[in-house]
């Protein structure tokens, strides 16, 4: 596929809604070696992987991207870090840093980050978002269903001994880690980290229902403003997150409410799974098929078209809810499927 723009510029990524589309988030693969009991049953179905894009087709992708304005690229998945030579994809993308794309940054379960974060730091990666729930070996081993706290922990401080960013995200569960939000942000931000907490999502089946462990985000913020000093930023990252700065911690804390609120009328982003689906939104069903376009005779002309399409079709905002038990989820696709 031809890389170079042509003749003229290529048309940056608007939807109809006059959003700009500069923000790609990627999934490498779909599989994890963890087992959140929020977003995959244990016995998780796997996408086949002869469906899966090959490293040089998600390059290709994430090239074609680039060219239409997208500046700034997550690799995720699934756990990224457990799909092989996902490095050499980071390297080659990271070679773009600086020509064409602004950010390439990572979401990991931090698993598997000491034995990555230097190479991670010299493809070009600035900062990685870890996923961490809980500082209590137990806990972490009855939410994840895996005994890996200890490998995380190592994984976050190889990644700050790197001189990588890190944020770490928390999942708020009613009932599990509730309590112990305070100290995890403290923690955290005690090290330099940035935190954010996450409202759980109706995204796929699991084993329970996720509302029971459900917990409004507005509930937690008000539990924290009665402890600490709450000063609200204007920063906005085009995303569902409001940050804060606490006065007593010196740090920042965001907070993703897709269900108490909604802030979709600044959405810069979209989502391709690890089998080349790109979804317009994470809790719609709007797809365009980017494989069958990149596989096919003239893939130039196809994954432009794929990618005016999908402008076409962003839905104007998601229709979360997770307010009724029994409830069927939002979407049948898990987070890891499309890319948390
Ligand atoms: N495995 C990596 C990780 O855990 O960071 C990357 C993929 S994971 C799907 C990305 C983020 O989605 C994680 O922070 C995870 O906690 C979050 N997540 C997964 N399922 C979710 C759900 N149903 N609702 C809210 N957040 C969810
Ligand atoms: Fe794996 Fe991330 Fe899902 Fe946990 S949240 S099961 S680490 S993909």
């Amino acid at each position: 596929m031809r890389h170079d723009g042509g003749m003229s510029s290529p048309r940056p990524l608007v939807d109809s809604f006059n959003r700009r589309i500069t923000y790609l988030r990627l999934s490498v693969t779909d599989r994890c070696d963890l087992r959140c009991s929020y977003c995959m049953p244990e016995r998780m179905e796997f996408l086949p992987r002869k469906d899966v894009l090959s490293l040089e087709e998600l390059h290709e992708l994430a090239l074609g991207f680039i060219e239409r304005g997208v500046s700034k690229i997550r690799i995720t998945g699934g756990e990224p870090l457990v799909r092989r030579d996902v490095l050499e994809l980071i390297r080659a993308l990271g070679r773009k840093v600086g020509d064409g794309l602004e950010e390439l940054t990572l979401t990991t379960n931090g698993t598997q980050l000491a034995q990555h974060a230097d190479d991670l730091a010299a493809a070009g990666v600035r900062r990685v978002n870890v996923s961490l729930d809980t500082l209590d070996p137990a806990l972490f081993e009855r939410i994840s269903r895996r005994d890996r706290l200890a490998d995380v922990l190592e994984g976050v401080a190889a990644a700050r001994a790197a001189g990588l960013g890190v944020k770490i995200n928390t999942v708020a569960l009613k009932g599990l880690n509730e309590a112990e939000l305070p100290e995890i942000v403290a923690w955290a931000h005690g090290r330099g980290y940035d935190a954010t907490l996450i409202e759980v999502m109706p995204l796929g089946e699991v084993e329970g229902d996720r509302v029971d462990h459900y917990l409004p985000l507005s509930e937690v913020r008000d539990r924290l403003e009665r402890r600490w000093t709450l000063t609200s930023t204007a920063d906005r990252t085009g995303g569902p997150a409001r940050y804060v700065d606490i006065a007593e911690t010196g740090g920042r804390l965001g907070f993703i409410t897709p269900l108490t609120n909604n802030f979709c009328d600044g959405c810069n982003r979209v989502r391709v799974t690890a089998t080349g689906q790109l979804y317009a939104c994470l809790g719609g069903a709007e797809m365009v098929d980017l494989r069958a376009a990149l596989r096919s005779d003239d893939p130039d002309a196809r994954l432009a078209a794929a990618l005016d399409t999908a402008m076409r079709i962003k839905p104007e905002r998601h229709h979360f809810q997770i307010d009724r038990r029994g409830a069927d989820p939002a979407q049948p696709r898990h987070m890891s499927v499309t890319g948390g």
